[in-house]
């Protein structure tokens, strides 16, 4: 590549002392077009195109009547605006005609792509369509409305990929692997138990986190009659959902419709809705639709002019440059007021600067500050942008109202995800106790907490306890049932399930915001398969067939989460009130955990409760205060109502299990 660009922080005086050299950033005259109206501006008498490209001679558009083949009825070149924009009027209507754009520069032409901005695009999204987004919008969508949410700690996250859900023959669903498969009620498993939707609603789950739903690259919707599948992380068309989860990918309001109809269902049936997003990357790099219109500038770039890799996927996006951190806003508030979605998770957040990051929170808070906004604190390589710029889980602090997920727990609990053989809390592994301690307080500053022994954190890095997300297990790595199997190959299945139990006892219980991967409810495994981004649908699918074989288990999941909606003591919004009503306890062993929350904490009806953890494969006596405690978890089993008195200062903990004890 001719030009060399330089990374360009939001300190242009840092970056320049940095690079011990002048910026020679190419872009930097064209500065910022200001216009929110890039991409397509349509009416019925005419449309305009806008498009934002910095460094062309020439640039063309191609209007076509079909989603793919064929050759364009016209060809028209743009008119050169101010600040790299280039515009052009098509009189007429042009309602579901499809277009192109390709530019002409150092003497020659790049492939012809739709325009980062468009809103709607055909099969396998090479083409950008015409369409009058009223026409997309489902029959009561103007009365759609986001179930109540009064704070973040209230949140209970369900992590799932569209074609999981309904893949399975026993889902009962009638749409396998579409977005329609998540509206459908009344689904049921052959034994007769519901399924799908129905069951993510009697789990009692607040908000429904889907993987990539945004247009990606990795599947072919030309041909799916054929088997395919993929998580989705490799993105093609950041602002249209994906085709192969529609039900005619070549039309492009199908699809739109349809993520609508999908997100209208979940707030009517009381479930919020979290878009996975994936800013970081772009799935194609030199032919991306960003890089064919303005080549190198959307991606940051090495020294020698190679393209930097800190996704470890080909190329990172410059989420610190003007136009990309112009486009990543827009496309968000776009989900945000278009689509109604409610929140998103950023993958390899990291990846991205914190002054983009902070700008997306308030931006979207503005427009609804229930909103939820939490991310991946890492990035999977090394970056040209300094560390203390990144949206790391480190910065979390410098992050306002955004969260981000603890691996500190997560491996806490079930062990490093790295190391499948490795054991930790929940089996037996001794030496992890602090590291569980510090998520049961969110990652908050808490007085009892010996942060030099946590795992991977040597500090509290939550403000507060809405910034931290507690978890076991999600898409990525092992199922937790799977990672069991190999980490306690000696345990027998009675007792890999009440670790199983154990682990998401301790998420459910801890203060924060709790996730859940699909399906843990479930004893959900994928045949050691670690990372199932590509694997078939045999292996990442939901068998509905397991709530039969399972369903103590379901019942469990679902006594732990309707009694953390039923009890705030669980869910403490400020670090303040744990601080207060969070009490550790005297732990008896190696590997065991106590705590107490005490006078009704966060306006509890549980004045006093007692959390007992037992890691070890054989019982362990606590000491705890006297009295009279009813018995709400014990053995693997639970029940709201007590199961119970407990009487005295002692008490005994089953291998592998909690006990939790209350007064009222
Ligand atoms: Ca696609």
């Amino acid at each position: 590549m001719r030009i060399v660009l330089f990374v360009v922080f939001s300190v242009t005086v840092f970056s320049a002392c940095f690079l011990g050299m002048k910026d020679k950033n190419p872009f930097k005259r064209y500065g910022l077009y200001e216009g929110t109206d890039l991409g397509l501006t349509y009416t019925p008498d005419s449309s305009t195109f806008r498009v934002w490209v910095p460094e062309a001679e020439t640039v063309y558009m191609n209007f076509y009547d079909q989603s793919e083949g064929g050759e364009s009825y016209v060809v028209e070149p743009m008119n050169p605006r101010e600040n790299g924009l280039w515009e052009l009027t098509m009189p007429g209507d042009l309602l579901a005609k499809f277009y192109t754009f390709q530019i002409f520069r150092e003497g020659g032409w790049l492939p012809e792509v739709p325009d980062p901005y468009a809103k709607a695009v055909g099969v396998n999204g090479k083409r950008a369509m015409v369409i009058d987004l009223a026409q997309t919008n489902p029959e009561g969508w103007e009365n759609d409305q986001r179930p109540p949410l009064d704070n973040f700690t209230d949140i209970i996250i369900y992590e799932l990929h569209v074609r999981d859900l309904s893949t399975h023959p026993s889902s009962g669903i009638e749409h396998k692997g579409k977005f329609l498969g998540l509206t459908e009620m009344g689904t049921t498993n052959p034994a007769g138990q519901a399924t799908g939707l129905d069951h993510i609603k009697s789990l009692g789950v607040t908000h429904v986190h889907l993987l990539p739903s945004f247009d990606y690259l990795s599947v072919d919707e030309s041909r799916l009659d054929e088997p395919q599948f993929n998580w989705g992380y490799d993105p093609q068309n950041y602002n249209v959902p994906e085709g192969s989860y529609s039900t005619d990918p070549a039309d492009g309001r199908v699809r739109i419709q349809e993520f609508k109809t999908l997100i209208q269902t979940l707030h009517d049936n009381g479930l919020r809705v979290i878009m996975d997003v994936v800013y970081n990357h772009t799935g194609a790099t030199e032919t991306s639709n960003f890089n064919c219109l303005a080549p190198g500038y959307y991606y940051r770039l090495n020294r020698d002019g190679t393209f930097s890799d800190a996704s470890a996927c080909g190329n990172e996006v410059a989420s610190e440059r003007e136009m990309v951190r112009k486009f990543m806003l827009e496309s968000l508030k776009y989900w945000v007021e278009e689509y109604h979605i409610d929140g998103f998770r950023f993958d390899l957040m990291g990846i991205h600067d914190i002054e983009t990051m902070n700008q997306i929170s308030s931006t979207l808070h503005e427009i609804d500050p229930t909103i939820f906004i939490y991310g991946e604190g890492w990035t999977a390589g090394d970056s040209p942008l300094l560390e203390p710029y990144r949206a790391l889980k480190k910065h979390t602090k410098q992050l306002e109202g955004i969260a981000a997920f603890s691996d500190d727990m997560r491996d806490g609990v079930k062990g490093h995800v790295f190391t499948h053989d490795a054991r930790a809390f929940i089996s037996g592994q001794e030496g992890l106790e602090e590291s569980v301690k510090f998520g049961v307080v969110a990652a908050t500053d808490h007085p009892q907490l010996d942060y030099e022994k946590v795992n991977y954190s040597n500090a509290a890095w939550a403000n507060e306890p809405s910034q931290c997300i507690n978890y076991a297990s999600c898409h990525d790595n092992h199922t937790l049932w799977d990672r069991l199997l190999i980490s306690a190959p000696d345990a027998t299945e009675a007792q890999r399930i009440k670790m199983h139990k154990l682990a998401n006892t301790i998420i459910l219980t801890s203060q924060g915001v709790p996730f859940l991967h699909a399906g843990v409810e479930l004893l959900r495994h994928k045949q050691k398969v670690e990372n199932s981004y590509n694997s078939p649908d045999s292996i990442n699918q939901i068998n509905w067939n397991w709530k039969t074989e399972h369903e103590d288990v379901f019942e469990y999941y679902q006594g732990l989460i309707a009694m953390r909606k039923a009890h705030p003591a669980f869910r403490m919004p400020t670090t303040a009130l744990v601080q207060e009503h969070l009490e550790f306890l005297g732990s008896p062993s190696t590997n065991t955990l106590a705590y107490h929350i005490k006078d009704n904490a966060n306006g509890d009806s549980w004045k006093d409760i007692i959390v007992l953890f037992n890691g070890n494969l054989e019982a362990r006596e606590f000491e705890i205060p006297g009295g009279d405690w009813q018995v709400i978890i014990k053995d693997g089993q639970i029940d709201q109502e007590g199961m119970g008195l407990h009487k005295g200062s002692k008490a005994s903990v089953s291998g592998n299990s909690a006990l939790l004890l209350i007064q009222e």
